[in-house]
């Protein structure tokens, strides 16, 4: 098998508390980190400066919140924001919701301000925003790799 070894961990998120995803390369020391309630993401790479020698490099996105549509197929399509809702994603989304396809009791906008998520349409699951620490064992939540490559907890 060929690829870099990493451990993939999941850890209370920085930004919100809830369980998020730590992406370890340990041989290199490149850490990426995924929350996919707040949609914190954060990035230590190592990067070529411009004396050609490398150094880590670290990128931090503060997340607003994340969306989720079930599709009554069985698909699923999330996001998460990097910037405030606005009223135009709500109203996007409240079309998206009001579509016959659209699994309303699995489906919701959820947003993240100063330290609290609101839901915007619909529910979230029950234990979706339970922080990690009240969590029995965060680590046998299961992970679900999108075929974008985008990774996800259930
Ligand atoms: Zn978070």
């Amino acid at each position: 098998m060929i690829g870099i070894a990493s451990v993939l961990e999941r850890i209370a998120c920085p930004n919100c508390s809830c369980v998020a995803l730590e992406d370890f390369y340990y041989k290199i020391g490149e850490t990426y980190i995924l929350c996919n309630r707040c949609g914190y993401q954060y990035a230590r790479e190592l990067k070529l400066g411009p004396d050609r020698k490398e150094r880590f490099e670290e990128n931090e996105i503060i997340g607003f919140g994340c969306s989720q549509i079930v599709n009554k197929d069985g698909s699923t399509e999330r996001e998460i924001f990097r910037e405030p809702i606005s009223s135009d994603t709500i109203q996007q989304f409240r079309y998206e919701w009001n579509k016959g396809t659209t699994n309303q009791e699995k489906s919701f906008l959820l947003s993240f301000e100063n330290g609290i998520f609101t839901p915007l349409i619909g529910t979230p699951p029950k234990d979706f925003l339970k922080p990690y620490d009240e969590i029995e064992d965060p680590q046998r939540e299961s992970i679900i790799i999108g075929s974008d490559g985008t990774i996800s907890l259930e």
